[in-house]
């Protein structure tokens, strides 16, 4: 039951936009931009994001060269540059929004580690080098083996090192959190612990159907724009839709004495990573030892896959340094049989933003860019 003062002044907004993950956040910040007077709403499940956006391991990243050889094995060259242009383009436009000290962004250097049975990928890098280069104007990938002892890794297990020239990292945590304030300072509400059930769009407006954490009925929220951006969750309000959740597990070691190296890591087409974070070693990924259990909306951890981490810890990135863990979580990504992500107008006034895959941090403002766009040529 509403009041007259509810009715008026709580339910209805020009926009609604469910998820306040990266993609959600940077839609309400450009339907601000198009429009300052118009009221946004961003509705969020969790009393914190609870996806993938507070959870990732702070890679402003594009693609190593393992992983492009990857996709090329299965994409054309023209999709595989059209993906890595949009991370690419993605990381400027979030740097756009928000400055690079306000994402704690740091170019401490990005590299991939190659093994004895992946070297030959090493062949193809001038390649890679050549499709990239017209858009980046320099060479993406060179080899640094010479830093390989440097950074404490056995010569014998690590057989090659490739430094990318065009990544960096992130500080997640303050990246969220200052992406949140902006909004907020932009006039954008923000309403936690409140789980979209369904909607409708009726022609002329969009019913919002949320949980009410204080009644039986849900309370339903009208909007005359509606913007789907909760990525891996999106399943129940889309169910025709390609989309399938994927967890990423992810572990953080206690500070370690002379850590000797910063910047971040990748190896194995980008199926694990690791970092440098104040003095510790965050690594996380492994997620192709168990695909099946790792497709769900499920947080819970995958004991298979944290002690193949611990593996890799001890056997590659840390062998001859003890370590403990200090804390281990996961993440909820959203896959599909394609690599590239859903944006479009879905019904009248329903816009999707949704499956940013492992490279939503890298793409997602581009992809609230692009369905602020759509919305902006219905009008
Ligand atoms: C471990 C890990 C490592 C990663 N590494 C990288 C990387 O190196 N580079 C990169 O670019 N990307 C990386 N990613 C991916 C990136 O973090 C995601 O693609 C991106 O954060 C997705 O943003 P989003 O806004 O689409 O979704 P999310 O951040 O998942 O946000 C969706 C939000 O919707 C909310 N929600 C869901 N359902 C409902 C509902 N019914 N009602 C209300 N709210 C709802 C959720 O609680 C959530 O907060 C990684 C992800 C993980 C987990």
């Amino acid at each position: 039951m509403l009041s007259i003062w509810e009715r008026n002044h709580f339910i209805h907004y020009n926009h609604i936009i469910v998820g306040s993950g990266i993609v959600g956040l940077c839609t309400a910040y450009y339907l601000k931009m198009q429009n300052p007077s118009q009221s946004v709403l961003v509705v969020e499940r969790g009393l914190l994001p609870s996806g993938a956006s507070t959870k990732n391991a702070g890679f402003a990243c594009m693609g190593s060269l393992s992983e492009l050889l990857a996709d090329l094995q299965t994409a054309t060259e023209e999709e595989v540059l059209e993906l890595f242009l949009l991370r690419k383009g993605g990381l400027e436009r979030l740097q756009s929004i928000l400055g690079v000290q306000e994402m704690g962004y740091k170019s401490n250097g990005s590299f991939e580690l190659f093994f004895q049975d992946d070297i030959n990928d090493l062949a193809r890098l001038s390649y890679v080098n050549q499709l990239l280069f017209p858009h980046l104007h320099q060479n993406a990938f060179s080899i640094c083996n010479e830093k390989i002892a440097a950074f404490g890794f056995e010569k014998n297990t690590v057989t090659g090192l490739v430094r990318n020239h065009c990544e960096g990292e992130i500080d997640t945590g303050m990246m969220m959190k200052n992406l949140i304030a902006k909004v907020l300072q932009m006039g954008v509400e923000i309403k936690t612990g409140c789980k979209v059930l369904s909607f409708e769009d009726t022609g002329h407006e969009v019913e919002v159907v949320c949980k009410n954490p204080i009644a039986e009925q849900p309370l339903i929220f009208k909007t005359d724009s509606f913007f789907i951006c909760n990525n891996a969750f999106a399943h129940p309000l889309l169910p025709q839709e390609d989309i399938a959740p994927g967890r990423g597990q992810v572990l953080i070691t206690k500070p370690i004495a002379n850590l000797p190296f910063k910047g971040i890591f990748h190896f194995d087409k980008g199926y694990y990573y690791f970092r440098e974070y104040n003095g510790c070693v965050l690594l996380g990924g492994g997620r192709n030892l168990d695909f099946e259990t790792e497709t769900t909306t499920d947080f819970m951890l995958n004991q298979k896959i944290q002690d193949d981490l611990m593996v890799k810890l001890q056997k590659i990135i840390l062998p001859r340094q003890p370590f403990e863990i200090d804390v281990r979580w996961t993440g909820i990504m959203a896959f599909g049989k394609s690599k590239k992500p859903i944006v479009k107008h879905y019904s009248k006034n329903v816009f999707v933003g949704v499956r940013m895959g492992g490279m939503g941090v890298a793409i997602g403002s581009e992809v609230a860019y692009q369905l602020s766009s759509i919305h902006k040529n219905t009008l």
